[in-house]
């Protein structure tokens, strides 16, 4: 600011001696007009010293500015500063670009960015080893077409990415590759790809070992709990002594028998693909079964058993399946629900689901409880399970069912008041009176590696 004062200061004094010089001369108008060409000759010998500086001061090239004094020194140098400024913020981001590069270089997993066309934009290093990319060949292609799995295609636009999915990598049927995908700016999508081949392998081994041990389980608790029937059905010939611990022998090896029957079910969910060819389920009739089954389990407790169905809806699915997660929710709310309860089976159609719901009076459960009750053996109260024959791997089985029907388990429960089991199953596998044709046209998920 002072230079520019000194500045406006220097025009006026030059064009004050012009003035008298003129004036002096008789040639007043002359002698301005001739001050004034000066100023701006001198005026635009600096402007072009500045434009010979910045043409000449390239990314490579950090001259320094001319010398220079006044109101043209301060441009020169303000410029300087603000060059020297930019530089180091890009060295700065250079810097953090490089780091960046580096260490997703030295990553395992792979990333890559993908624009919102679905075409590759950049990827690591890691990429190029478990997808094959190659730079700059793939650069700008559709992702969906360098990796052609169905599967793939179909969770990439769905744009659902709550959960990963594994799929054996492109070209190389022995590795298997999981997929996880984010959403970012202007929909653009990072996705991160990782080699589970060694996890995989020791989670069949996990499935395989528990699915052989329930197997071989089998027979021997049979032999043993037939002879144990045998016994208590004889118990007057026996030592009174005896009679307890018989009772109690045969009640444990028929809670050995239910959990080795739960483990087998749960390791052929786990293994077995859900097959392409699945059954129209009449849900009306479904429910009407559990209700004719269970009736002798609702007369013991006196409980009112309530269903709520349309008689058209017809569900897609595994009818042995559908049967024992259903059932399996109902034969619960009648064990944890005191003598004379209330319970309710209904079906109802949403927006966007079908679902099913089991609804009781029963004891309730606590919240803290909740998110864990579908973990394998996982009891509120084992004393009180085990007093009702449970086995602590029911609503595992319903959530494997459900999740193999593209579905889930909703919980709702108030300590003490009652719960209720909602299986949320997609629209797609529904179809009433009025549209029979959706629901076999169902994307098979469980062909993906589970
Ligand atoms: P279990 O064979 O022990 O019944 P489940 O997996 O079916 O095993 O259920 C897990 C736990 O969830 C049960 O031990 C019980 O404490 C609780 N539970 C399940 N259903 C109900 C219900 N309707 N009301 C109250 N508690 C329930």
């Amino acid at each position: 600011m002072r230079n520019w004062h000194s500045e406006l200061k220097r025009l006026l004094l030059v064009m004050a001696a012009a003035a008298v010089t003129g004036l002096v001369l008789g040639e007043l108008t002359l002698a301005l007009l001739i001050a004034l060409a000066l100023y701006v000759a001198v005026n635009l010998f600096q402007l072009r010293r500045l434009h010979l500086w910045l043409t000449r001061n390239t990314a490579d090239d950090h001259s320094d500015p001319p010398e220079s004094f006044g109101i043209w020194g301060d441009i020169f140098d303000g410029i300087y500063r603000l060059q020297n400024q930019e530089r180091k913020a890009s060295a700065y981001l250079e810097n953090i670009i490089n780091k960046a590069q580096e260490s997703s270089a030295a990553l395992e997993m792979a990333f890559i960015m993908i624009n919102k066309k679905g075409n590759l934009d950049w990827w690591n290093l890691a990429s190029e080893k478990l997808l094959g990319l190659q730079y700059p060949k793939d650069r700008n292609q559709s992702v969906t077409n360098l990796i052609r799995d169905p599967l793939f295609a179909d969770y990439f636009h769905r744009e659902n990415y709550t959960q990963t999915l594994k799929i054996k990598a492109p070209g190389d049927s022995q590795r298997v590759l999981e997929f996880q995908i984010a959403l970012f700016g202007e929909h653009e999508r990072l996705m991160i790809v990782r080699d589970i081949t060694q996890l995989h392998r020791l989670e069949s081994m996990r499935k395989d070992f528990v699915g052989n041990v329930s197997h071989e389980l089998g027979t021997p608790i049979t032999v043993i709990k037939g002879y144990l029937e045998a016994i208590v059905d004889n118990m007057d010939e026996l030592n009174p002594k005896w009679q307890n611990p018989m009772r109690q022998m045969r009640q444990q090896a028929m809670r050995m028998e239910n959990i080795v029957r739960d483990l087998l079910t749960l390791a052929s969910l786990e293994t077995e693909a859900m097959s392409r060819q699945q059954d129209r389920i009449n849900l009306a009739g479904l429910f009407q079964e559990i209700d004719n089954d269970l009736q002798q389990m609702f007369e013991e407790k006196s409980h009112k058993f309530e269903i709520e169905c349309d008689d058209s809806f017809e569900l897609t699915g595994k009818r042995s399946e559908m049967y024992s997660a259903i059932s399996n929710l109902v034969v619960n709310a009648a064990k944890y629900t005191p003598a004379h309860g209330k319970i309710q089976l209904t079906a109802k159609k949403t927006k966007k689901s079908l679902l099913i719901a089991v609804t009781d009076n029963g004891v309730g459960i606590e919240a803290k409880h909740i998110p864990r009750l579908t973990e394998r053996f996982y009891r509120v109260d084992s004393s009180r399970s085990a007093d009702t024959g449970g086995t602590g791997l029911g609503l595992a089985i319903v959530k494997h069912i459900l999740s193999r029907h593209n579905g889930e388990l909703l919980i709702d429960s108030e300590f003490g008041k009652g719960s209720k089991f909602t299986c949320k199953l997609p629209l797609s596998r529904l179809s009433t009176g009025t549209n029979k044709t959706a629901p076999l046209a169902i994307a098979n998920e469980a062909a993906s590696i589970s």
